[in-house]
């Protein structure tokens, strides 16, 4: 074991959070050992901002509770730890552990449960990389490095501590934990790591709940090397097992989306892991949706079971929380909605809540060569910065265009009928509860009652659908009388 000089690599006490600093203290004062590890002390040492502050301890979780009181809760179960909470800090406290017993893995060699405490020497060998194994203890100015960590700092080497296919089978997060840190630190992997990463070994990640991967795969696409990442995942085989519905392909349009979401997180935005699961499984969806539309269900019909579809799969593998599924299935209906938008209801639409998620997302898809988009992402981008009188102007030019195109179209178009010209439509039902039984039953042909009565409420239908042909002929006479603006 070293004890390195925290000032001699350029840490000290001053760039911490006091509340990380209020934590160690108080557990040293109670006469416990504590100390920052993990990817706090590691960034600082790399010269990064680190996102977060661990701390780790001899004192076992209800001991920190003793320390803290009520500002600590215990959490977990498989992997137990103490939450203190320091003014608006969260800071997460571990017990040092010891190797887990036997009885708590699965026949794989799965940890599943790892609550037995030990001493910081049995800690540092189970964590996973060496450079996560420092333990810094900020008021003493020491790093206690037991694995000559310092040298892969130097060398940048990501190097898994002890054998890695017994480390990878123990917890397959693992890999993606490989990937993530050798994309985020720009680090290379280490040769005994790269001689066991196969493709069969990826396999695992199938054993690991898709909650988990689903918070795993938002770390992915949240630490703003999401462009990088994407191509280890699918070198290393593991996108087969987080997306595997989607064709391991880096397109055009999901580069932009991940290089949009990079730039953003480097100048500090927020950013929606949803808004890239949308990215991700747009063309799936446009299957789907194509899928469906050729079995004559109606436009509106279609998409809306090919959302609920592709989602449904893909939460065999990442669980989308509710919400999010909602706001992707928005986004992707927001795209009908802005392609062909009723003069009317083009104000209305520029102040849905879901317009910004919904016109970055057509123009990352013009921008990537999506002709289907009919230049309406240019369009859109106008006319947010336009006056009031310049966006009349351009309503007014495109119910001219739209009016003429509809003319000269001889063809009968896929179109949403006429509905309340002031208002839209919801852009998505909360139908995700029902079962894929009575979803099947919903998306019947264009005949059956169900089509007719989704035809009548308002919702875009069939092309060779009566109903569209009689609408379409009052529609047509409304956009003459009434101009945009009245
Ligand atoms: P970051 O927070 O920047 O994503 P981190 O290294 O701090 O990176 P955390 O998930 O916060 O990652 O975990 C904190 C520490 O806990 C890690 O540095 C590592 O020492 C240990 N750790 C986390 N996950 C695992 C794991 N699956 N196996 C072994 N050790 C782990
Ligand atoms: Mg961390």
């Amino acid at each position: 074991m070293h004890t390195l000089r925290a000032s001699k690599y350029g840490l000290s006490i001053k760039q911490l959070p006091s509340s990380i600093v209020e934590v160690i203290d108080a557990l040293t004062k109670a006469g416990y050992q504590a100390y920052i590890v993990g990817g706090g002390v590691r960034d600082l040492m790399l010269g990064l901002q680190p996102k977060d502050f661990d701390a780790v301890t001899n004192a076992t979780p209800a001991q920190v509770k003793e320390v803290f009181g009520r500002r600590c809760r215990i959490i977990g179960r498989r992997f137990e730890l103490a939450h203190v909470y320091i003014g608006r800090d969260l800071i997460e406290v571990a017990t040092f552990r010891a190797p887990p017993k036997k009885a708590v893995t699965s026949a794989q060699g799965m940890i599943l449960r790892d609550n037995n405490w030990g001493t910081i020497e049995q800690d540092f060998v189970r964590r996973d990389f060496s450079i996560n194994a420092m333990y810094y203890q900020p008021r003493q100015g020491v790093i206690l490095d037991f694995c000559n960590a310092i040298d892969d700092v130097k060398s940048r080497t990501l190097r898994l501590l002890g054998d890695p296919k017994t480390r990878f089978e123990e917890d397959p997060v693992r890999m993606l934990r490989t990937l993530r840190f050798a994309a985020k630190l720009n680090f290379s992997i280490a040769p005994e790591i790269l001689d066991v990463f196969t493709p069969e070994m990826t396999q695992l990640l199938r054993d690991i709940s898709p909650h988990r991967l689903y918070d795993e795969s938002q770390k992915l696409f949240t630490m703003g090397h999401l462009q990088h990442v994407l191509s280890l995942l699918i070198d290393f085989g593991v996108w087969k097992q987080l997306f595997a519905e989607v064709r391991p392909e880096v397109s055009k349009f999901i580069a932009l989306a991940a290089r949009n979401t990079d730039q953003r997180i480097q100048i500090g935005k927020t950013i929606n892991p949803a808004f890239f699961y949308a990215v991700l499984l747009w063309n799936n969806f446009l299957e789907r949706t194509d899928f469906y539309a050729a079995k004559g269900v109606v436009a509106a019909e279609a998409r809306a079971q090919a959302g609920l579809d592709v989602l449904k799969r893909q939460s065999t593998r990442t669980i989308i929380p509710r919400f999010a599924e909602t706001f992707i299935r928005e986004v992707w209906e927001m795209q009908t909605r802005l392609l062909n938008p009723k003069p009317q209801q083009i104000e209305v639409l520029a102040g849905h809540a879901r317009f910004r998620a919904g016109f970055d997302f057509l123009l990352l898809r013009e921008k990537s060569g999506d002709e289907n988009t009919q230049g309406m992402g240019q369009w859109w981008e106008a006319y947010q910065d336009m006056t009031t009188d310049e966006k009349e102007a351009a309503i007014a030019q495109y119910n001219r265009q739209r009016a003429k195109t509809r003319r000269s179209q001889s063809k009968v178009r896929i179109e949403e009928p006429e509905v309340d010209s002031s208002s839209i439509a919801p852009l998505v039902t909360e139908a995700p509860t029902r079962s894929r039984r009575s979803r099947q039953k919903s998306s019947a042909p264009v005949t059956s009652p169900a089509v007719a009565f989704s035809a009548q409420s308002g919702d875009s239908i069939d092309a060779n659908h009566p109903i569209l042909k009689r609408k379409r002929v009052q529609r047509d006479l409304s956009q003459v009388i009434f101009g945009p603006t009245q």
